[in-house]
This record gives structure tokens, C-alpha cells and sequence, in this order.
């Protein structure tokens, strides 16, 4: 029979530290979470090898009464919750009042502190109390972790990985509390000083310091608040995208999460604008009543719950798709990608350029017929303003991507505003164009098509013309009419009035093949603009085909109207500023 008792104290610790500490890391992240929600200002934290020898956290937060430091090392004991209510509303980032208990458990484990109104701090070391030197606040050190626990010992890795560990640890805890100033020293070597950062300059360049330059140079600012939620932080413009999903940090009320639903929101506010395999690169702090929610999910509380969860994917969708749909091109300065560019250029004069929307700059029209470029220059035409040439424009603020000045190799349209050259790629700028003009016609429901003169009659594999038929009504939604005229054979009628100009039976192919191949296995909404963005490129200027100087104007004035013109389809960038600052720099110019 087997004999049924309970647990010894130090075994249950043991238990719920095999839970929670995994490794050197774990122990400064419930350290650390310990000193913010005691107030701390500052953090110092010190490391020996890895973290394995020793781990010193001290801060200069609220400290402990010399009658309690027993109990804060008791385990289930906490001064943070007291009844199931305080439970559904925690704002700590403790709650369980099991951390201190588990480290001391499965290491040596000393506590010194000392409130601002005591005389001298008092320490607890292995169960015994005495007095101690300390500054105002608390100092916690965690020796020989794992010194009991073989099988953990084992498993820690070499000390510059569990340093790594750490020090990741730390850049996060710094992301989340942008005014708190943290040190990180290891093995006597100073890794970290993040001074406290109060105004948002400062907090982005503190992002910088810790995601790298590029993520704060090529970064949208997000404020966005509704229905009690509040988002505020950075997300990468798409064209600094990631191959790896490696810097995303959202954090609800302070505390750095993991959320499916979340990361969905991300990926769909995205959608348009990035490759299949590449990541967003985010920062962003959601606030939220902590009565809407839960906490108390995850050991080591790296999840959440919301009460509302369909609330707040939405909310985060269309407070980063709205953000996204603003990279208009000339919006912003874009990244400085062109290769060679220093793309250190000081903050101000990345800064947002005025948006000077500039439709009242002429426009020629061309009269090329069967161009696919009239299309663009035809339906600008017909806004009709008279041409009118940089020359003759008065005094007055430039439009924000300035005015071409001519074409390089037949695929880069070069102009110069008032920041210094703009280079953009035409081929890539016109098919984003062209693609926002025609999703914004379809979700309007107004895709105009057109006549083909003459039909044509096209071969096709048996799945694409059964794909002609069986799409038939969503393919007339977009403009394209494709009839099955034989077991191998369509004929098109109509094409969309945008794309006038293209090869009729190439775009129906291309169409068709997409249909054939993903309609069944995806879902159709998935797959609309992908057809879109095929049907795109058919109706883009192709690249070596001259344009007129009234043509690349025409197009840079369409891509400041359009959202999300600061970038293709794929995240490739459209444009890029080379300001007189960098010119400056080629050639070694000082001022
Ligand atoms: P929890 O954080 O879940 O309450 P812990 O075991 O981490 O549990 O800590 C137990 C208690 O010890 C805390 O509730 C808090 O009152 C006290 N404490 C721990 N670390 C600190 C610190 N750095 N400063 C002030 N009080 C602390
Ligand atoms: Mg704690």
C-alpha cells in the first residue's frame, strides 16, 4: 500500500522552484520584478560567472520592516494581494509569494534591507537575523544556485550562454521600464548602464541602445487609445523587417507577454506590406484596467488572459494597421538604405517632413495609348490641372518627395526636394500604386473594367479554365472577364480600366495559375490580394521604358496620396532620401 503524507516545507519549495527558476536568468527576472514593485529607481545587478556563483540584486526601492524579512523569505507569503479580490486585480508584477522561497530553497540566498525611516539595515542569511551596513533599500544575493540540485546543475549551459540569458533578461526589463535606471555587471566588468529615460525621445533612444539603430531609425511612433485600452510604443517600418520574430516586445501594464491573439493582430495589420517569413520588429506598451486581465495563468508569468480578447485583438489591429497605412511615401523619412549610407544621421533631420500634399501640382498627361502608364497619368488628367512645371510653381513649401529631376538606368527616378536627392524605384513605387488603387476600388466595390477591343482567346491548363469558371463572379468583382471557351481555353473580354495596357493574357494566366494552385487550400480572402498584387505588377510601368519629367512627377505627387506607398508589396522599400547631410559625408564636406 502506498503510504500517502505531506510534502516537508523545503521539498515543496524545491518543487515550485523547478517550476519557476530554470535558470541564472529566472532568479534576476523575480529579483528585479521584486525592486520595481518595491519603487526602485535604480537596480544594480551584479554577476559572477554566468550567474552559477553569484547573482547580487540591490535597489533603492520601498525595503522591508526587520520583523518581516522571515516572512518574505516564507513561501505563499506576499505583501502584494491579500483575498481573491486583490487577485483579479493585480498591478504588481508579483502576486504568488513563492520566488523568494524557491531561490533560497535551491541556493544560498542572504537579504539585506532597509527603509528610509530605520537606523540600519538588518540581514537574514540561512534563517538567522542580525544587523548589517545597507543603504536605503533592498539587497538580495543568490549564491551557488543549484549547489543541491544535480540534475539542474546539469543542465545550465556554459557561462557566456546563461550570461547571454541574463543579460537578455535585462534589456527587456529595461524596454518595459524606460524611467528606471539599470546596471549589469559582470565578473567585475560593467555590460549595461541604461540611465533612466523621461521623455519620449529619450525612451526611443534608450530602444535604440538596446534593439540597435536601425529599429530607432526606422521605427513608427504608435499612440492610439479606445475603450479604456491605451497603446503607446514603436513598431518597425516594414521595410526594417526581421527574419526572425526576435524583436517583439509587448508588454500589458508593465509586464513583458507572450499572446497568440496579439501576435495575430501584428501580423495582420502587416499583412500587406511584408514577405511570407519575415517579422515586424515592435515595442509596445498596452494599458489596460487590470480587472480585465488575468494573470494568474503562468508560472512564471510570461501569459496572459484578457477578459475581452476579441477586444483587444482589434484594438491592436487597427491602432498598428492605421499606423502602417500612413507610410506614405514622403510621410517620413525612410530608411537610408542606399548601400554605403551611414545611416546615422542625427534625429532631427529624420524628422517628419510637413506633409504638404501637393495635388495641385500639375500632371502631364500622356497620350500613349495601350501604355500601361497612361492608365495612372490618364486618371490624374482627367483631375485635370494645367501643367505646371517645377519652375514656375511659386514660393511655397516643396512636396515632401520634391521634384524629378531625371531618370537613372531606366529604373530609378531621381529628384530633389527639400531635405536634398530622392531616389525611387519606379517599377516598385507604381505597383504599390497601383495595388492601394485597386484594393481601394474593390473594397469599394467599384472596379472599373474595361472592353478588350478585340477578345483574346487564351490557352490554359484544364485547372485554370475550371478555376475561370468556378470564380467566375469574384474575378467580374475585380474587372477581369474570363470566359471558359474550351476544356484548355479562356477568352478575355474585360480587364480592369486600371490596368489598361497590359498583356491581357499574360495577367489571365497569372491569375488563373494563382486560382488554380491556392484556391482550394486557402481560404479566397487570404488570397485577394495576393491577386491584387499579380494584377499589380501587370499594370506597372515596366522598368526601362523612359518616362517624361510630367510622368515621374505625376507618379511621386500618386505615391505621396497613397497609403503605404513607403513600400512594396514585399517590404522592399519604394524610396529612399539621401539628405544633404549624407551628400555632405560622401565627400567629406564638413559644415
Ligand atoms: P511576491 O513578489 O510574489 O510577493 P516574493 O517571494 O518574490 O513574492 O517576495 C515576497 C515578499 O517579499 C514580497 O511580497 C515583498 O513584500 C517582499 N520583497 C521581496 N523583494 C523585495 C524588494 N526588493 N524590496 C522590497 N520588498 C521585497
Ligand atoms: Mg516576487
Amino acid at each position: 500500500m502506498p503510504i500517502i503524507r505531506p510534502l516537508p516545507p523545503e521539498l515543496i519549495n524545491q518543487i515550485a522552484a523547478g517550476e519557476v527558476i530554470e535558470r541564472p536568468a529566472s532568479v534576476v527576472k523575480e529579483l528585479a520584478e521584486n525592486s520595481l514593485d518595491a519603487g526602485a529607481q535604480r537596480i544594480d545587478i551584479e554577476i559572477e560567472q554566468g550567474g552559477m556563483r553569484l547573482i547580487r540584486v540591490r535597489d533603492d526601492g520601498g525595503g522591508i520592516a526587520a520583523e518581516e524579512l522571515p516572512l518574505a523569505l516564507a513561501a505563499h507569503a506576499t505583501s502584494k494581494i491579500a483575498s481573491f479580490d486583490d487577485l483579479t486585480r493585480v498591478a504588481s508584477m508579483g502576486f504568488r509569494g513563492e520566488a523568494l522561497a524557491s531561490i533560497a530553497s535551491v541556493s544560498r540566498l542572504s537579504l539585506t534591507s532597509r527603509r528610509a525611516s530605520d537606523a540600519h539595515g538588518m540581514q537574514i542569511e540561512g534563517g538567522a537575523l542580525r544587523p548589517a551596513a545597507s543603504p536605503i533599500g533592498t539587497t538580495i544575493e543568490v549564491r551557488d544556485l543549484f549547489h543541491a540540485v544535480p540534475a539542474r546543475r546539469k543542465f545550465l549551459r556554459a557561462e557566456r550562454t546563461e550570461f547571454g540569458h541574463i543579460d537578455e533578461l535585462v534589456r527587456s526589463l529595461a524596454l518595459a521600464r524606460p524611467g528606471v535606471e539599470f546596471r549589469l555587471i559582470h565578473n567585475g566588468k560593467p555590460v549595461r548602464l541604461l540611465k533612466p529615460a523621461a521623455s519620449g525621445g529619450e525612451q526611443l533612444q534608450r530602444a535604440g541602445e538596446l534593439l540597435g539603430a536601425t529599429f530607432a531609425e526606422h521605427c513608427l511612433r504608435i499612440e492610439h487609445a479606445a475603450a479604456g485600452l491605451s497603446l503607446t510604443g514603436w513598431i518597425g517600418l516594414p521595410t526594417a523587417s526581421r527574419a526572425q520574430a526576435d524583436q517583439q516586445y509587448f508588454h500589458v501594464n508593465g509586464r513583458l507577454v507572450r499572446d497568440k491573439s496579439v501576435a495575430h493582430a501584428v501580423r495582420q495589420a502587416y499583412a500587406d506590406v511584408l514577405y511570407h517569413g519575415r517579422h515586424p520588429a515592435f515595442v509596445l506598451f498596452l494599458e489596460l484596467d487590470p480587472t480585465a486581465v488575468d494573470v494568474n495563468v503562468h508560472p512564471a508569468k510570461r501569459e496572459v488572459r484578457f477578459r475581452d480578447a476579441r477586444l483587444v485583438h482589434d484594438f491592436m489591429y487597427h491602432a498598428l494597421h492605421d499606423a502602417v497605412a500612413n507610410t506614405r511615401a514622403g510621410a517620413m523619412v525612410p530608411a537610408a538604405y542606399a548601400a554605403g549610407v551611414d545611416p546615422g544621421i542625427a534625429q532631427g533631420e529624420r524628422d517628419i517632413v510637413p506633409q504638404a500634399m501637393s495635388r495641385q501640382f500639375g500632371l502631364g498627361v500622356r497620350e500613349a495609348a495601350g501604355d500601361p502608364y497612361a492608365a495612372l497619368l490618364g486618371e490624374q488628367g482627367a483631375r485635370a490641372a494645367p501643367v505646371r512645371l517645377p519652375d514656375d510653381v511659386e514660393a511655397g513649401a516643396p512636396p515632401p518627395l520634391g521634384y524629378a529631376l531625371a531618370q537613372l538606368a531606366g529604373i530609378y527616378i531621381l529628384a530633389e526636394n527639400s531635405q536634398g536627392l530622392v531616389l525611387v524605384d519606379m517599377h516598385a513605387a507604381h505597383e504599390r500604386v497601383t495595388y492601394e488603387k485597386l484594393k481601394a476600388a474593390r473594397d469599394a466595390n467599384q472596379v472599373r473594367s474595361q472592353h478588350l477591343l478585340v477578345p483574346e482567346v487564351i490557352a490554359v491548363s484544364e485547372r485554370e479554365a475550371a478555376a475561370a469558371e468556378e470564380y467566375a463572379t469574384t474575378l467580374a468583382a475585380y474587372g477581369l472577364e474570363l470566359d471558359r471557351s474550351g476544356p484548355r481555353q479562356v477568352t478575355a473580354r474585360r480587364i480592369p480600366a486600371l490596368l489598361d495596357g497590359a498583356d491581357a493574357s499574360q495577367l489571365a494566366r497569372d491569375v488563373l495559375a494563382e486560382l488554380a494552385e491556392h484556391g482550394n487550400s486557402r481560404r479566397l480572402e487570404e488570397l485577394q490580394n495576393e491577386l491584387l498584387s499579380t494584377m499589380a505588377c501587370h499594370g506597372s510601368v515596366r522598368a526601362h521604358r523612359r518616362l517624361t519629367l510630367p510622368e515621374m512627377n505625376a507618379l511621386l505627387r500618386e505615391m505621396e496620396a497613397t497609403e503605404r506607398s513607403g513600400q512594396c508589396n514585399h517590404g522592399r522599400p519604394t524610396w529612399t532620401q539621401l539628405s544633404i547631410g549624407e551628400l555632405d559625408k560622401l565627400f567629406l564636406r564638413g559644415r
